[in-house]
């Protein structure tokens, strides 16, 4: 098959859809690979790299998608790509046609086969192409949060690992999924005293079994988070309700018991944040202070670390682009229930159930 591996041009999107690794089991496996001259520039790698590994570069972002039968790329097309998909061509990325009817609509238009990474879903419900990017965000929260505790920056001046003769810092996670569990491993291998919450009693179990014993579990209930957020230094909300918006478990009022410079790292931004004074916020001004409690909640995390965002990420997702390539679309959806679940449009008919009642639709 011929795949295709255009740069993105999404602002600030500087990962890419495929490394250098990944080219080189498609040409392995006997595929050509496409890549955008300077597309991998931004996570590091670079023409010669892809050249190296068995790839044809090209200059243009048209010829790209003129010249391959699959594209794999990281975010949905831009207006400026809706006419560069070709009809019958496969375009494997993540897509959340829930959230754009103009970019749904133009996909429908150009007669493509769109399988998205964020609804291809193991058998346990697990969504396996979101998860290394929750990795990210989860562990990078407390890198963030740490600098934000510093003084010059209008944090509490505390040092999460503290130092020998002065406690720790302190750091209240809410939500012990994937973000959470990493946000509380960084925390912890930095010294820090920390609580995770979560309502999910087979979380908190697990987190229980495989974590230090200066991580603390708790219930999350309102009574709990009123305590802890007055004593604890960093609290990092890592909560979702699949589906759903996040739940505010800390609301405006409950800002005035904090102490001044505390700070909230509210990686849960992306669905609405679970802190009723939340809203996003980008890597070139990345907080805000309300009631001397700093505010980051950067909607787009891993974009800060495309190098490793980029490898997380195309390490999930190869096995699938092998398998689409070598099997075609069909086949390969045929034979995998979990790629399945990523077919949402199909030659311009939507198959994805959920992006039809968000739209209102009829079915
Ligand atoms: P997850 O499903 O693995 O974990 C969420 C956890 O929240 C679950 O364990 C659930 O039981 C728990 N929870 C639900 N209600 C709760 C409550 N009232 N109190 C405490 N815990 C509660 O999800 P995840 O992959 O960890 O993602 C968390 C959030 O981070 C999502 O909104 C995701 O989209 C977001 N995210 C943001 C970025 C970013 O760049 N800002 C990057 C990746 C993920």
């Amino acid at each position: 098959m011929k795949i295709g591996v255009p740069k993105e041009i999404k602002n600030n999107e500087s990962r890419v859809g495929m490394t250098p690794a990944g080219v080189f089991e498609l040409v392995k496996n006997g595929h050509t690979v496409y890549v955008q001259s300077g597309a991998g520039e931004g996570s590091g790698f670079f023409d010669g790299d892809y050249k190296s590994a068995g790839a044809i570069l090209l200059d243009t972002i048209g010829l790209v998608y003129a010249m391959s039968e699959m594209i794999v790329k990281v975010k949905e097309p831009i207006e400026e790509e809706y006419d560069l998909v070709q009809k019958d061509q496969i375009v494997f990325t993540y897509f959340h046609f829930a959230s754009s009817e103009p970019l749904t609509k133009a996909m429908i238009k150009s007669e493509s086969i769109c399988i998205a990474y964020e609804t291809v879903e193991d058998e346990d419900g697990a969504l396996p192409l979101l998860t290394p990017m929750s990795e990210v965000a989860g562990r990078m929260s407390i890198q963030q949060g740490a600098r934000y505790l510093e003084k010059p920056v209008k944090g509490r001046g505390v040092l999460l690992g503290g130092v020998p003769g002065v406690q720790p810092g302190k750091v209240l996670v809410l939500g012990a999924g994937v973000v959470g569990i990493q946000a509380a491993k960084m925390a912890a291998g930095l010294g820090a005293h920390v609580t995770i919450m979560d309502v999910n009693m087979k979380r908190l179990r697990y987190v229980n079994d495989v974590m230090p014993s200066h991580v603390i579990t708790e219930f999350s209930n309102e009574f709990n988070i009123r305590k802890h957020i007055k004593t604890h230094d960093l609290i990092i909300g890592g909560v979702l309700l699949k589906g759903a918006k996040a739940p505010k478990l800390i609301t405006r009022d409950m800002l005035k018991s904090m102490r001044p410079g505390t700070v909230i790292v509210d990686v849960a931004v992306d669905q609405g944040g679970c802190v009723e004074t939340t809203r996003p916020t980008t890597h070139e001004d990345p907080v805000y202070i309300i009631d001397d409690v700093v505010h980051y909640s950067v909607a787009n995390m891993p974009g800060a670390v495309p190098y490793t965002s980029t490898v997380a990420l195309t390490n999930v997702t190869l096995p699938y682009v092998l398998k689409l390539a070598n099997l075609g679309w069909e086949e390969a959806t045929d034979n995998d229930e979990s790629l399945q679940k990523g077919l949402n449009i199909i030659k311009g008919e939507v198959v994805y159930r959920e992006i039809i009642e968000a739209f209102d639709w009829e079915a």
